[in-house]
C-alpha cells in the first residue's frame, strides 16, 4: 500500500527540462516529522523567474500551444491527470515527506482530488466560448474568450500539489501557459507535476516550476513585466504586498488568503455529527488549512454537553508518524510553524481562555514538530485566538444565545471564506447561509469540495474563486467584444 521510495527532483523545471538556479544556490527542504533534510533543491530566483517567463512566453505564442485544437488540449489535461493518479503512491510520499501529513491523506486525498481537478479542467478546454449579443444597428456583435497569456502561480505549503492543480488546470484549459512558484517548504510535488506535464506531452514551456523564496523568487513573477495575472494562495499578509507590487503592472491578479472560519453548532443539531464535522473542521490537515472551522459557536443550550464530546475527539486524534495509518495529526511543517501555534496557544491562555485539551509540543521518536489536538473553551470573541489564524490545530470555543447572535459573531472577523452551519432546521440553516459573509457555507458538513464548486473569500480572505467553470472562465481569459458592420 505504502510507496517505499520516490525519487527527488529537485532543479528547476523550465521549458521541459531541468537546470539549476543561475546563481547556483540551493535551499534545504526539511520532512518536518523527523526534521532531516529531503534534499537541496535549487534556489530560484529574479534571473531563473525571467527565463521561465521567457519560456512560458515563447510556448504562449507558438502555434503548438496556440493553435493546438482544443480536444487536445482536453486530451492532454486527461492524460496528465491519469499520470497524476499513476504515480500516486510516490506523489503522496513526497508530499508526506516534504509537508508532513498522513501518507493517508496525502495519497487518498490531495492527490486523487489533483487528478480529479486535472480531469474536470480538460472537459473545459473545448468550452471556452463567447457570446453572440444583440446590438442595435446593422451590426454583429460577439466576444471571445481569450487566454490571458502567462499565469503567474503561487502556492503555499498546506497542499502543495492540490493547489497547484487548483490553479494550473484551469489556466492550461483556458490556453494560458504558466509559471508556478511552489512554497520554499514543500516544492517537491510541484517540481514532480512538471515533469509528468511533459510525460503527457504539454509542449516545452507550457508549465514551469521554479521553486524558491517568496521574498525572491514570488516578489519576482508578481513583478515581472511578462507575466499577465497572479494568482495566489496563501496568507491575508503576503496578499497583501502582492496586490501592491502588482499595481505597477497593473497586472490582474486574484488572491485566496487566510481565514477564521466559523462553524455554527445549533442547540437542534444531531449534536454526535455535529461534534465530529466540528473537530474534523478544525484538526484535518494539522489545522493548516485556510477554511479550517476554527471557531467553534455553539448555542449555549448545548455548549457543555459539545464541550465534553469534542474534548474526547481531541484526545483521541492521535499525533504520531505521519507514515502510520493510525496518526491523524502528523507533524506541523516547520519548526517556525509550530512556534507560532504555540505562541497562539500561550496568547490563549494569557488572555484567560479555558486550555481543555491539548496544547502541548510533543516529540515522535524523539523528533519532529507535532502539537497535540488543542482545545479552548471560554473565548471571548476579542481575545486573539478568537480573531487571528493560527494554521494549528487549535479550537477556539464560543458560545451563542440566538440566531442574530450567531450570525453576529460569525461575521464579527475581518475574514470571511468559510462557514459551518449544525442544524435541523431547514429555514434557519437557509437564513445562515444568507447571512453570513464567506465564500463557502456548509451546512451539515464541513470541508466539502468539488472541482466544480467555487471556492474563495470575502472580506480579508481575498477576492477571486479557484475551482468552478464560470470562475475559471473569469480568472483565466479576457473577454473580447468583436463588432462587425454588416452594411459596407
Ligand atoms: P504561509 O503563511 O502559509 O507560509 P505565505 O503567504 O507566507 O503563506 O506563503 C505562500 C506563498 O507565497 C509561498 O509560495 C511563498 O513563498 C510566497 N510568498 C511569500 N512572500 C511573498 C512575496 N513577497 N511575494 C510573492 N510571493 C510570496
Amino acid at each position: 500500500m505504502t510507496a517505499k521510495t520516490a525519487a527527488i527532483r529537485n532543479r528547476l523545471w523550465i521549458g521541459n527540462e531541468w537546470a539549476d538556479a543561475e546563481g547556483g544556490r540551493t535551499f534545504a527542504t526539511v520532512n518536518p516529522a523527523t526534521e532531516e533534510t529531503i534534499a537541496q533543491v535549487a534556489e530560484g530566483d529574479a534571473a531563473d523567474i525571467d527565463r521561465a517567463v521567457a519560456a512560458a512566453r515563447a510556448a504562449f505564442r507558438d502555434d503548438a500551444w496556440r493553435r493546438i485544437n482544443p480536444h487536445e488540449r482536453a486530451r492532454l489535461l486527461w492524460k496528465l491527470a491519469d499520470l497524476v493518479d499513476a504515480n500516486a503512491d510516490e506523489l503522496g510520499l513526497l508530499e508526506t515527506r516534504d509537508n508532513g501529513k498522513p501518507y493517508l491523506e496525502a495519497r487518498h486525498a490531495d492527490v486523487p482530488i489533483a487528478a480529479q481537478v486535472f480531469r474536470y479542467y480538460a472537459g473545459l478546454a473545448d468550452k471556452v466560448q463567447g457570446d453572440t449579443i444583440p446590438v442595435p444597428g446593422p451590426f454583429l456583435n460577439y466576444t471571445l474568450r481569450e487566454p490571458v497569456g502567462v499565469v503567474g502561480a503561487i502556492v503555499p505549503w498546506n497542499f502543495p500539489l492540490t493547489l497547484a492543480a487548483w490553479k494550473v488546470a484551469p489556466a492550461l484549459a483556458c490556453g494560458n501557459t504558466v509559471v508556478l512558484k511552489p512554497a520554499e517548504q514543500t516544492p517537491l510535488t510541484a517540481l514532480r507535476l512538471g515533469e509528468l506535464a511533459a510525460e503527457a506531452g504539454l509542449p516545452p514551456g507550457v508549465l514551469n516550476v521554479v521553486p524558491g523564496f517568496g521574498e525572491t523568487a514570488g516578489a519576482a513573477l508578481v513583478r515581472h513585466a511578462g507575466v499577465d495575472t497572479i494568482t495566489f494562495t496563501g496568507s491575508t499578509e503576503v496578499g497583501r504586498i502582492i496586490m501592491r507590487e502588482a499595481a505597477e503592472t497593473l497586472k490582474k491578479v486574484s488572491l485566496e488568503l487566510g481565514g477564521k472560519s466559523p462553524n455554527i453548532v445549533f442547540a437542534d443539531a444531531d449534536l454526535d455529527v455535529a461534534v465530529q464535522g466540528a473537530s474534523m473542521g478544525v484538526f484535518y490537515g494539522k489545522g493548516e488549512v485556510c477554511a479550517a472551522g476554527s471557531r467553534i459557536l455553539v448555542e449555549r443550550a448545548v455548549h457543555d454537553e459539545f464541550l465534553d464530546a469534542l474534548k474526547g475527539l481531541a484526545a483521541e486524534a492521535r499525533v504520531g508518524d505521519p507514515m502510520a495509518p493510525t496518526t491523524r495529526l502528523g507533524a506541523i511543517v516547520s519548526g517556525e510553524q509550530l512556534d507560532r501555534v504555540m505562541g497562539y496557544v500561550e496568547a490563549g491562555r494569557r488572555d484567560g481562555a479555558n486550555l481543555v485539551a491539548g496544547g502541548e509540543r510533543v516529540k515522535v521518536k524523539g523528533r519532529g514538530n507535532f502539537v497535540t489536538a488543542t482545545v479552548f473553551s471560554d473565548v471571548d470573541p476579542t481575545m486573539t485566538i478568537a480573531r487571528e489564524e493560527i494554521f494549528g490545530p487549535v479550537a477556539a470555543v464560543i458560545p451563542f444565545d440566538d440566531v442574530d447572535d450567531a450570525v453576529a459573531k460569525a461575521n464579527d472577523s475581518l475574514y470571511g471564506l468559510a462557514a459551518g452551519v449544525w442544524t435541523r432546521d431547514i429555514g434557519k440553516a437557509h437564513r445562515l447561509a444568507a447571512e453570513i459573509e464567506a465564500g463557502t457555507v456548509w451546512v451539515n458538513t464541513y470541508h466539502q469540495s468539488a472541482p466544480g464548486s467555487p471556492f474563495g473569500g470575502y472580506k480579508e480572505s481575498g477576492f477571486g474563486r479557484d475551482l468552478g467553470f464560470q470562475s475559471a472562465l473569469e480568472k483565466y481569459t479576457h473577454l473580447k467584444s468583436v463588432w462587425v458592420a454588416l452594411d459596407r
